[in-house]
């Protein structure tokens, strides 16, 4: 049996994967969720992404979503429909915007500041989001011919708190020459990152799983993250477990199994022993993804939009009152979780615990 205090090393964790049965998984994982959580606690929020645009020329063959410039079917929102989105997801109770779209040639660094900043102006507190992830960071940067370092300031200064670990999937440099090769090194991956949080952003960790990726590459995933995690001490906020929807994309394949995903969600908890919170997806995983906290994980999204998944077979469960009575069945108390806007401090990781929020099936709202 894996000593449950000490921190698992990469071959620790294989033999955990490969050897110990689900009992013993949950029990490791639980061990070390209990040093940051109380125990029958969770987390969510309410949430939804925004597809600014699908137009796209990564081309990663694990995508349904993307479309190339100059096809038909090619879209940027403009103003007014974001905003109409932000307006239904405050009237649902919700709080927090995940921006995502394509590697757009047409769209410069100013438009994005420009929308981010309008954003700030029209919302203030009443919502936070989530501007880019680190990959379309980028790709936003090299686009405008400017240092990590400075592109980072410029979108800081546009109103923006928080860019995620997104377009991580799985961070070895084999996977990302076999699905994407136009998405960025690791290095480079990381490299941004850095820039991000010397510059008073915000990041997260995320991973995907279930495409092609061996067993080693998902562990090596999780000790990149890990170390880099200490090198930053402790600026990842989250780290955030998600799986390949296969539906309509060039890789195609088939789904991973609920046990298969509950059982790498342990996996992760065990072996993220520095980081606070392990958030599951509910976006792909409906129900299940709720199971997982019995398998470490503390927090949990409530998605009402995100047309990346869709495309690719997600089909999000809007009733939300079900979804929260489903973590109670499972002995949790749902706590709303507001994403804090303090750089780097886990102290401002604010709960409204106090606060009830009422749901209703046709949403949320605040008393
Ligand atoms: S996953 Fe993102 S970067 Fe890759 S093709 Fe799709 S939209 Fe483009």
């Amino acid at each position: 049996m894996v000593d449950r205090v000490r921190r698992l090393s990469s071959s620790e964790a294989l033999a955990l994967w490969r050897k110990a049965d689900t009992t013993e998984l949950k029990a490791r994982a639980r061990a070390v969720r209990n040093r940051f959580h109380s125990p029958k606690t969770a987390t969510y929020t309410i949430m939804r992404i925004v597809n600014f645009t699908n137009v796209c020329v990564a081309q990663c063959d694990y995508c349904a979503f993307y479309v190339l410039p100059g096809h038909p079917g090619g879209y940027v929102l403009g103003l007014d429909e974001i905003f109409s989105r932000i307006d239904e997801l405050l009237s649902l109770g919700g709080d927090l915007l995940g921006f995502n779209g394509g590697f757009n040639p047409d769209l410069t660094l100013d438009f994005y500041c420009d929308t981010f900043r309008e954003i700030r102006r029209r919302y203030g507190e009443w919502i936070e989001f989530y501007a880019l992830t680190v990959a379309e960071f980028l790709y936003l940067a090299d686009r405008a011919r400017l240092t990590y370092d400075e592109c980072a300031r410029r979108l800081r200064d546009a109103g923006v708190l928080w860019i995620t670990g997104g377009g991580a999937e799985i961070l070895t440099e084999d996977f990302r020459l076999r699905h994407s090769r136009l998405k960025y090194s690791v290095e480079e991956f990381f490299e941004a990152q850095r820039a991000l949080i010397r510059n008073g952003l915000r990041t997260t960790a995320t991973m995907v799983i279930g495409f092609d990726e061996s067993l080693e590459e998902r562990i090596e995933h999780l000790e990149r993250i890990r170390d880099f995690q200490d090198e930053v001490g402790g600026a990842l906020y989250s780290f955030l477990v998600w799986t390949y929807k296969p539906l309509h994309t060039a890789l195609g394949g088939r789904e991973i199994s609920d046990e298969e995903y509950l059982r790498h969600v342990a996996l992760c908890r065990a072996f993220l022993d520095n980081i606070r919170h392990i958030r599951v997806s509910v976006l792909t995983r409906n129900e299940t993804a709720l199971r997982a906290l019995d398998y470490g994980a503390d927090d949990f999204d409530l998605p009402i939009e995100d047309e990346v998944t869709e495309k690719a077979g997600a089909v999000i469960e809007k009733d939300l009152e079900s979804l929260l009575s489903r973590v109670r069945k499972l002995g949790y108390s749902p706590v709303y979780r507001r994403t804090p806007r303090c750089p780097r401090s886990q102290d401002c990781d604010s709960s409204s615990e106090g606060s009830a929020r009422t749901v209703s099936r046709k949403g949320v709202g605040v008393e």
